[in-house]
């Protein structure tokens, strides 16, 4: 039986493609719905053809990972990206991203956008600085890092080897240029951006499905940004510190098993800190989300 991945969901329908570049029209068996299970878009699967040259999916190969915003199967890189200028860098924003992209348990690759913009401003020393230390930061902590012109071409080739064979999904506030970055990877793609959904004066993917747009050379990337909701409410407490790379491999090192490392003694996330080896602002960010998250809990 012919397998496949779907790479587009749509009014029930399901859009699979071979390896041969054969596209086919599916619908999912009755089975799935009794199992409580669907089809996601990512999803390598089993399918038959039936007469009419549509098909059926029979069978979802297992998943390596299973994302619910987007709701994309099989995804291994989280792009992370953010602009270095309009709006700026923030760090707290970003430490706040790569917690949820942590849970997930998603490579990631951190991106920043808007070289080409930071290289005309009155401020590109100060900025320049500000992003050669996040760089340094992040990459001493193990994370990949980019800094991309999406409007000039820099790091776009660079960007579209890293995600070869792989399915991509982009994360980010609004206005940092994700649709851009998406357009400059998949030539003759025009996803709309921020200035245009601006001056139709409505929100953007209101009602837009997902769906994974290929790259040239292999890969793909989902065309609807993940990770919009970022309140904690779907980690436990004690997952935020290990949500924190250096923190959980520090973890083991202090004196109490579910160390907090904000109150106890002997913490060798700590003891990191005061020596340098942990960046203050990592910290700080870290108990700031601690204490967003009682806050989030008291409310409800
Ligand atoms: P999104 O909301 O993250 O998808 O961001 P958009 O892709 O819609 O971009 C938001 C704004 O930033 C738009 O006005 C883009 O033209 C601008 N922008 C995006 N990438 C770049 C870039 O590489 N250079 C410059 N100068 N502007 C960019
Ligand atoms: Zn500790």
């Amino acid at each position: 039986m012919p397998q496949g991945m779907i790479y587009k969901a749509l009014s029930g329908y399901y859009y699979v493609e071979t390896e041969e570049g054969q596209t086919v029209q599916c619908r999912a068996r009755g089975i799935f719905k009794k199992r409580g299970q669907s089809p996601l878009v990512g999803d390598r699967v089993v399918f038959s053809e039936t007469e009419n040259g549509e098909g059926t999916v029979d069978e979802l190969l297992p998943r390596t990972t299973e994302l619910i915003r987007p709701p994309v199967a099989n995804a291994s890189l989280a792009v992370l990206v953010f602009s270095i200028i309009r709006p700026e860098l923030n760090l707290q924003l970003l430490d706040k991203f790569l917690v949820h992209i942590e849970h997930t348990g998603l490579e990631t690759l951190i991106v920043f956008t808007k070289l080409d913009a930071m290289e005309a401003s009155e401020e590109r020393e100060r900025i320049e600085a500000d992003v050669t230390a996040a760089r340094a930061l992040y990459s001493s902590i193990g994370y990949e890092t980019a800094l991309v012109s999406s409007k000039r071409g820099d790091g776009i080739p660079e960007l579209q080897a890293r995600l070869k064979d792989r399915v991509g999904v982009f994360a980010g506030q609004s206005g940092v240029g994700k649709s851009s970055l998406v357009n400059a990877l998949v030539p003759g793609l025009t996803l709309e951006t921020n200035e245009i959904s601006e001056k139709l004066g409505r929100g953007k993917h209101t009602t837009r499905h997902v769906e994974l747009v290929r790259l040239e050379g292999g890969g793909c990337v989902a065309d609807t940004p993940g990770f919009s909701q970022l309140d904690f409410g779907e980690l436990g407490i004690e997952e935020i510190g290990s949500c924190f790379k250096e923190f959980r491999e520090l973890a083991g090192g202090c004196k109490f098993r579910g160390c907090t490392h904000v109150h106890e003694p002997d913490c060798a996330v700590k003891e990191a800190l005061e020596q340098g080896a942990v960046a203050a602002s990592r910290y700080e960010h870290y108990v700031s989300f601690m204490t967003e998250w009682r806050e989030n809990r008291r409310r409800y």
